[in-house]
């Protein structure tokens, strides 16, 4: 089990909600995984070891992640919801809408902008996770 599991486990419980069975088998199959994944893609995962848990609670549990912060539901492009985990590292994405390909970026890339929505706005903007769309280097040169 990776610490960062145990962070995450923590702030479930912290915000006083229960850690079911469900829901322990949803964050650590999101744990393991490198990138954004499908509700069905963590289905399959999940039934591995849990053969009885269905699309719909997956869903349900992945909502009640989304509403605690501690996962980002992105449209990538395509109407597919997508889910990661964020708790415990932020970041965005530039998507090219040419080639479909996608590159993290850092959330120190947005301090600037937020900084200055403070400051000129006094606008505390929530920006946890964003999908920029545009044209990527390889598309603008080609
Ligand atoms: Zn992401
Ligand atoms: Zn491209």
């Amino acid at each position: 089990m990776s610490s960062d599991l145990e962070v995450l486990q923590e702030a479930l419980r912290g915000s006083g909600q229960r850690l079911t069975p469900q829901r322990m088998m949803v964050l650590s199959a999101l744990a393991e995984q490198e990138s954004h994944v499908t509700a069905e893609t963590l289905l399959d995962l999940v039934r591995l070891d849990y053969p009885y848990i269905n699309l719909s609670t997956i869903y349900r549990t992945l909502d009640l992640l989304v509403e605690l912060g501690l996962v980002a539901e992105t449209d990538l492009g395509g109407g597919v919801r997508q889910f990661e985990l964020v708790g415990t590292h932020p970041h965005h994405h530039l998507i090219c809408q040419r080639c479909g390909q996608t590159v993290e970026i850092g959330d120190d890339t947005l301090q600037p902008l937020r900084d200055r929505l403070q400051s000129h706005y006094g606008f505390e903007a929530r920006m946890d996770h964003f999908a920029i769309f545009g044209v990527c280097k390889a598309c603008r040169e080609g």
